[in-house]
């Protein structure tokens, strides 16, 4: 269910004014006059018509290239210090390590969680003490739907935003990282997962290399703490787990069995090549998991200091 204090952070997801209605009702736009239906059970659907193009701009330059190019990738481990005291177990789709770097929320935080797909990670997140907002494009787990290119929040409205193997599939990724750095807190975190060696599923536009991954978040408005490969989710297991995936349980064993000799093989190979090869770097560890991994872990915060500095727009 949607948190009680989103209801006063909404804003037009396409010109960023107030929205008028009630809980239950439409709701219109008192800049642009948008209508925003709510739909039975009460979600709002924020998604803009098929009619509706958006501009905005885009930049490039040489120093956000060669920023990117110096992604602070590493292997998995967790945070020091822990950042939450959460003891149970996770969640589908997230490791003990990962939970680590959410920082626990304090009284009256906000989460979002973008593109929440069947909802698992918003026990997590009010396990830490977050009011979580659950959204995405459809399925009925989500609090409201919402386009991730067009968040309807205001600016600076939300502590931290978790995005778990949602940025594939979004056709203009950049786009979407600055829009969770508008609504973001300076200083709050953004985390979560993206697929690099899965294979194509559901619609995904763009599968990023750490370098991607880097790219994204740098060009969203994000300083970038960690990237890491996920382990035990390498393109052999993700290529057969999520190929054949409909065949439940034992498609996960096919592929972790399968994907074994893999690994070891590339372990070997690794520990051969940072013993004897003229170029070690090439098989630094993390830097060899990331040639073949099945996803990435990431971790950034929105540039600026966390306080009660009044929310202004980044660009
Ligand atoms: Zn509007």
């Amino acid at each position: 269910m949607r948190p009680s204090a989103i209801r006063p952070a909404l804003a037009c997801p396409l010109c960023h004014h107030d929205l008028a209605g009630a809980n239950g009702a439409d709701l219109s736009c008192h800049g642009c006059g948008r209508t925003y239906p709510a739909l039975p059970g009460g979600r709002w659907d924020f998604r803009p018509g098929p009619g509706e193009t958006i501009r905005y701009e885009r930049r490039y330059s040489p120093a956000d290239y060669a920023k990117a190019l110096q992604a602070p990738l590493g292997m998995e481990r967790p945070s020091v210090p822990p950042r939450n005291d959460f003891g149970d177990s996770v969640p589908v789709h997230l490791t003990p390590a990962q939970v680590s770097y959410l920082p626990a929320a304090r009284p009256g935080q906000v989460a979002v969680d973008l593109g929440c797909g069947h909802g698992e990670q918003r026990s997590v997140l009010e396990r830490l003490g977050y009011a979580c907002w659950a959204i995405d494009y459809e399925g009925g787990e989500a609090d409201d739907l919402v386009d991730a290119h067009l968040i309807p929040l205001r600016d600076g409205a939300v502590d931290l935003v978790m995005s778990i193997a949602v940025l594939e599939h979004l056709a203009d990724p950049v786009r979407a990282a600055s829009e969770v750095a508008r609504v973001l807190k300076p200083g709050g975190a953004f985390i979560g997962t993206v697929a690099f060696l899965e294979p194509f599923h559901d619609n995904s536009f763009f599968h990023c290399s750490h370098l991607g991954v880097s790219w994204i978040l740098n060009m969203g408005g994000f300083e970038v703490e960690a990237i890491t490969p996920i382990p035990s989710w390498d393109v052999v297991r993700a290529q057969i787990e999520m190929e054949v995936g409909a065949m439940g349980r034992p498609a996960q064993t096919m592929a972790r069995v399968l994907s074994a000799p893999f690994v070891w093989a590339l372990e070997g190979y690794g520990a051969i090549g940072r013993r004897v090869a003229r170029s070690r770097q090439r098989y630094e560890r993390s830097l060899l998991r990331a040639r073949h991994a099945g996803a990435f872990f990431f971790v950034s915060r929105r540039a600026g200091r966390h306080d009660a500095e009044p929310a202004r727009r980044d660009r």
